[in-house]
């Protein structure tokens, strides 16, 4: 196995699903203190008075251990009497909330509302969870992502859950991210001496990740890093795993393929991580620019989690290895 001889704090940009699944895999190779994972928040909506933070939520419960893995999102073992009982009264029931997970937003909003900063709410769930490493909205103020559709302009779950995806994707827009403050401990992270890199995680890279780099300063900040900043591929084969990214991408006139993402993060990521089942497309990435590196990327289980971790952190001290030439990595 592979020794990780390198230290320092790895930031790790994610969305849910698709993010948390390598979130786990960096989770369970890293050390708790030298991870930490910078949440999308522009997913989350205010829902039945609640305060609602989908992808904070999938990354605490998949770390915690307590996600529903056949799902990709909410808690196992739910119960539904709530969401039974709220459809009863007539109630809106397109968001599906289980009995546990309710327990999350309410107490969320209920500290919310004292005044408590979302920071400091997800460090409390993530404590009460076990989760060691830290989990970090990407800002504390709120952010949401609008959908401009061919049904109108649509909040973000509007068009995600309760429309299912099918309105035609003409753009986004991430109100709010222009007076919202980037997350004061991850610009400190990015501006550590020992960072060790940035990790994009698969994950879409239009709702889940520009909410993030939209952030004012953020993109700035990272750009001055001299640690390596990668980016993993969520298109394989032409195909999204889970989720709209694929469909998105041809509504927006994009091919579906990795040297589109590569093209996306161009000018902001040293290297790309592709499935092994895309080194075809790899002759047309401009390899003067960027590196590249295939691999397994599909993960299936914890330990195709942790492996792709593990070859995702040796790129990145391979990266910084050419950059600086400090030894970082001993097989
Ligand atoms: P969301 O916020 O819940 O939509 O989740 P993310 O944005 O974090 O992840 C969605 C993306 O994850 C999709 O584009 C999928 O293609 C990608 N994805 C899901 N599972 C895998 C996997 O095992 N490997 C790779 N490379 N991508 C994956």
């Amino acid at each position: 196995m592979t020794k990780l001889l390198r230290e320092g704090p790895c930031v790790y940009l994610s969305g849910g699903v698709g993010g948390a699944k390598l979130a786990l895999g960096l989770s369970s190779v890293l050390d708790p203190s030298s991870l930490m994972i910078v949440a999308n928040t522009g997913d989350d909506f205010e829902h039945l008075g609640l305060t609602i933070c989908p992808d904070i939520d999938t990354l605490a419960y998949t770390l915690g251990g307590v996600a529903n893995t056949d799902q990709g999102w909410g808690r196992e073992d739910e119960t539904d009497s709530f969401m039974s009982a709220l459809a009863d009264l007539g109630g809106e029931t397109w968001f599906f909330l289980g009995d546990r997970d309710l327990a999350t937003h309410i107490e969320r909003s209920v500290r919310l509302a004292s005044g408590e900063t979302l920071t400091s709410i997800t460090a409390g769930l993530c404590s009460r969870l076990g989760v060691r490493c830290q989990i970090l909205p990407m800002s504390d103020d709120p952010v949401r992502t609008l959908v401009n559709t061919s049904s109108g302009l649509l909040e973000f779950q509007h068009y995600f859950v309760r429309d299912r995806c099918e309105p035609r994707v003409l753009g986004f827009r991430f109100m709010g991210a222009e007076q919202a403050e980037p997350n004061a401990h991850v610009l400190r992270a990015l501006s550590d001496s020992t960072l060790r890199c940035v990790i994009i995680g698969p994950s879409n890279p239009y709702i889940s990740i520009d909410p993030i780099l939209a952030l004012p300063g953020l993109m700035e900040a990272l750009k001055d890093i001299k640690a390596p900043i990668i980016a993993v591929s969520p298109i394989i084969s032409g195909r999204a795993i889970k989720g709209p990214t694929a469909k998105m991408m041809r509504e927006l006139g994009l091919s579906v393929s990795v040297q589109q993402i590569v093209k996306h993060y161009e000018g902001l990521i040293d290297g790309i991580v592709v499935d092994t089942s895309d080194v075809s497309a790899l002759d047309i990435i401009d390899k003067d620019s960027i590196e590249v590196r295939s691999m397994r990327t599909l993960m299936s289980n914890l330990e195709d989690r942790a492996e792709l971790a593990r070859s995702v952190l040796k790129f990145a001290d391979y990266l910084s290895y050419k950059c600086t030439g400090a030894l970082s990595v001993q097989e």
